[in-house]
């Protein structure tokens, strides 16, 4: 590496409890943008709701850690390539398009990653059934004979959820070729999770207590 050139910047991700999120100092509803608001307004269960928001909050303390900027400038757009249409699809940020981002819940759980570049993250529940096998087929088609272990493996269903994760991470993060995935089990809050990425990643906890303010 030549010296002038800057230090590599690892990506970072973190998972958390929905509940951790919402009880983050900093980090509240007013936050959002006003059409993340009206989205979430359209939520009639308050448990997926309370995941959405503390999703989109932990993106936010994501970013905000990863850039400096404060969680208020920090919030990611989303745009859909399929219907050409904002407020929904791969998220991205305005201000700061070189960066991935990506976010993820599921049933009390949260995941956010930011990085210098494609980023992908999921989160699942340790003891959440995996998609169905044709649709995991699909997600996952270089991953054939893994498939096949995980399928025979002692419990195929844990197996099949950590190839579920990492597929969706990868899919999250564009699906090219060359991405890095790091996969790993949060015992604490019983969740599995992956993160696809262009290089290294550090995966920080939640609710540390700097909280919302940039490191
Ligand atoms: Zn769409």
């Amino acid at each position: 590496m030549a010296r002038s050139d800057p230090p590599p910047l690892n990506a970072l991700a973190v998972v958390a409890a929905t509940g951790e999120v919402l009880d983050l100092p900093g980090l509240h509803e007013g936050l959002l943008a006003p059409w993340e608001r009206r989205r979430l307004d359209r939520i009639r269960v308050p448990g997926r709701r309370d995941d959405v928001l503390a999703a989109r909050l932990l993106v936010r303390w994501c970013v905000a850690r990863f850039t400096g900027l404060p969680p208020e400038e920090s919030g990611p757009e989303q745009y859909c390539g399929g219907c050409r249409r904002y407020g929904h699809g791969r998220p991205y940020l305005s201000r700061l398009p070189g960066l991935g981002v990506s976010l993820s819940h599921a049933d009390g759980l949260v995941a956010a990653a930011v990085g210098p570049g494609p980023v992908g993250i999921d989160v699942e529940p340790e003891g959440r059934r995996p998609g169905p096998l044709p649709v995991l087929r699909r997600l996952v088609p270089e991953a054939e004979a893994e498939l096949r272990e995980a399928a025979a493996a002692p419990d195929p269903d844990a197996a099949l959820l950590r190839l579920w994760v990492r597929g969706e991470a990868r899919f999250k993060a564009g699906g090219q070729e060359g991405l890095r995935l790091l996969e790993w089990t949060d015992r604490d809050r019983a969740a599995v999770a992956a993160v696809a990425g262009t290089g290294p990643v550090t995966v920080m906890a939640c609710g540390d207590p700097a909280s919302a303010r940039p490191a």
